[in-house]
């Protein structure tokens, strides 16, 4: 790893893939992972693994940094390939196929990577990756789906003490390495083992991206269980509870916000989810109505779990009264409890002394999970982990604020500093407000999540100070440099920002500001007499997401390209659902998903008609003009016009048009 500098040279013997090779002996012919339409059992998962380790020999040599990097789509070969990886002796490194391939090419730089791993159907992806300009050598690459059926590998010739290298957002503008020995997530696995029961009939969810290390959680804990790992698709993550239920899932793991979405589709009815005996939320806090609606679905225990990358996936525990009506937090958050096994918490006061019950300050944690510290970053390792007065060990700084309770529960409050949580995403605001400088040069730049002071933000507004143009042009030439989930919805102009008493730029007014402007310009937007079902639409998006412009909204082609996201999609729908009582399918979210405002308002007005109506009345001949008449269509009808439109002479042409389309029912249905 390049400049790691090992701050402990005792690690055990234990490695990563050792609890995989044990289970593939022990559970040979049960299922250890469902990804990609595929089952594996243990031992045909293991020839896999075996497989990719010997793809990888074939590019070792002596001199070979032993890091692998793995373009994480969701596919079976994918986790074959974290293995295959480890089996080699590697740290794996995994590329999320949401980040831009400038971000991915720097993780791949920076982790020093040897080789990186892909499917099939990623070539394209990985080779605009590898065309971003970079200093280093090119990685070696390995296409997985053209490997053979079974290989074995030679004995191995290195042994990385690190398991995997995960980038998390950083403050100076760009993503910073935390490098997990295998002794950390080793620590991590033992503790975890103590407080929770899984084992080899367990069905394991794996919500997370590869990049987030509660993914490591998954895996390594199915296969130390000789349990199943069962991947959603992607389609599964927009219905959980569909895929929980089909997939017989018995023990489950997420960010709240999955929770909350399954809460908007109307999830989280009593009894609904009964077959999860386990369910663990980490990553953001948990709100305390969340967590009773889950507990009343499942019946069964919850847990929130917290930690940051940097202690190894999670290093407190806070395990729910069985009584959904007793589960108390402060500020609507569930506590973060108390330490697992073998980690210990220390909460420091500004003045840096230990606060006592019932006193708030920043939570620091030590123990066998903490990392060494950020890959080639010296500078952030010596401000992040600390050797407090006092102590021998080196604490590593959360930089979340934490309240003691009388039992040395630990209640989350807030950050201390810029970092916030998207949708469980990590963000660093400084990152952004650092592109959005390299853009807007020579101007001051912050950035404010909205709503504004809440725990669990949802979108972010960029501010610009004294650049002389309009902010949209900002945001269009930052988009695309960013991964969704940090790009902001709206980028506003200010003159000059507010200052405090210090003279330092004052977030929490240019916030307040933010939303007095927004607030403004949405209700000018508003029209003034009874609502159309246009406006009315404009009006729930605006609600979910302040930031949205309505110009933008009605220029986009469907309500994502617009700023909403995917939850904010879903409060989308709910809203039509209540609001206007349309009966809501999975197959009609999908379709609403796809349209613009104006096609939905068609939607609306077709699936809202009375029974026995007509529910489309093509126009008469000649009674409507082009921009009318596309309105009126089904939006499926509009991409056959549109298709049309690309034949203009054959349609000017032909006095009886004849045309022979194939496509799906929808698809001829709007014909
Ligand atoms: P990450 O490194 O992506 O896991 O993010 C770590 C940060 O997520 C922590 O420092 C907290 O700010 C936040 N976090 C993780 N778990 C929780 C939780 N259960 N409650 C509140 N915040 C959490």
């Amino acid at each position: 790893m390049a400049n790691l500098e090992p701050r402990s040279q005792v690690h055990g013997t234990w490695q990563a893939a050792d609890d995989f090779r044990a289970s593939a002996l022990h559970y040979a012919d049960q299922p250890a992972l469902s990804a990609g339409g595929k089952t594996l059992s243990y031992a045909a998962l293991n020839a896999r693994v075996q497989t990719i380790a010997a793809a990888i020999a074939d590019t070792e040599t002596a001199q070979t940094q032993p890091v692998t990097a793995i373009y994480a789509s969701r596919g079976a070969d994918i986790y074959a390939a974290v293995l295959g990886a480890l089996m080699r002796g590697h740290a794996y490194v995994p590329l999320n196929p949401k980040f831009p391939p400038e971000r991915n090419r720097y993780i791949l730089e920076r982790s020093g990577a040897s080789a990186v791993l892909y499917e099939a159907q990623d070539a394209a992806a990985v080779e605009d990756i590898l065309a971003v300009p970079a200093d280093g050598p090119l990685p070696q690459q390995i296409d997985l789906s053209a490997l053979p059926q079974e290989r074995t590998p030679p004995a191995r010739i290195h042994d990385n003490p690190y398991a995997y290298v995960l980038f998390t957002s950083g403050s100076t503008g760009q993503p910073k390495g935390v490098a997990i020995r295998h002794s950390n997530l080793g620590a991590y696995l033992d503790a975890t083992f103590q407080v929770a029961d899984y084992g080899p009939v367990d069905r394991l969810s794996q919500n997370f991206d590869l990049t987030f290390d509660l993914s490591a959680h998954d895996m390594f804990v199915c296969w130390r269980a000789g349990a199943h790992l069962i991947v959603p698709s992607a389609a599964d993550l927009e219905a959980p509870a569909d895929y929980v239920r089909r997939q017989g899932i018995t023990c489950w793991f997420s960010v709240p916000s999955l929770g909350q979405k399954m809460r908007q589709q109307g999830a989280l009815t009593p009894g609904a989810l009964d077959q999860l005996r386990l369910s663990l939320f980490c990553g953001e806090a948990l709100p305390v109505d969340l967590a009773q609606d889950w507990a009343r679905a499942t019946g069964h225990r919850v847990e929130n779990w917290y930690g940051p990358t940097e202690a190894t996936i999670a290093c407190t525990r806070y395990v729910l009264p069985a009584d959904p009506d007793k589960i108390r937090g402060r500020f609507n958050l569930v506590p973060i409890g108390t330490p697992l096994p073998g980690m210990e918490t220390l909460v420091l006061k500004e003045d840096g002394t230990p606060a006592s019950v019932g006193e708030s300050g920043e939570l620091l944690v030590t123990g066998p999970q903490v990392a060494d510290g950020y890959v080639a970053d010296a500078e952030k390792t010596a401000a992040a982990f600390v050797r407090p007065a006092g102590k021998d060990r080196v604490h590593y700084r959360t930089g979340d604020r934490v309240d003691v309770g009388a039992d040395g529960t630990l209640q989350f409050i807030d950050r201390i500093d810029n970092q916030i949580k998207i949708r469980g995403y990590r963000v660093e605001l400084g990152e952004i407000e650092s592109l959005l400088r390299a853009t807007a040069v020579g101007c001051n730049a912050v950035v404010v999540p909205m709503p504004l002071k809440s725990p669990t933000p949802t979108s972010l507004v960029g501010v610009v100070e004294g650049w002389d143009g309009p902010g949209h042009q900002i945001r269009t030439a930052i988009k695309g440099h960013l991964p969704d989930y940090m790009t902001p919805t709206r980028v506003l102009v200010m003159p000059q920002f507010p200052k405090n008493a210090s003279g330092k730029v004052d977030r929490g007014a240019i916030g307040q500001r933010v939303l007095k402007r927004l607030e403004k310009q949405n209700q000018q937007s508003a029209p003034k007499q009874k609502m159309k079902r246009y406006d009315r639409l404009i009006q729930f998006a605006q609600e979910i997401n302040p930031a949205l412009s309505r110009k933008e909204l009605e220029q986009a082609e469907n309500l994502m390209d617009g700023g909403l996201d995917s939850m904010g999609f879903v409060d989308f729908t709910v809203r039509l659902e209540k609001h206007f009582g349309l009966e809501l399918t999975q197959e009609t979210a999908t379709e609403l998903s796809q349209m613009s405002l104006w096609q939905m308002v068609a939607f609306l007005r077709r699936a809202l008609a009375p029974k026995g109506a007509d529910r489309f009345q093509p126009p008469a001949p000649g009674s409507l003009k082009a921009p009318e008449l596309k309105r009126n269509l089904h939006y499926r009808a509009m991409r056959a016009l549109d298709m049309l439109d690309k034949f203009p002479g054959f349609v000017a042409d032909t006095p009886k048009p004849l045309v022979l389309c194939v496509g799906s029912s929808g698809f001829m249905r709007g014909i």
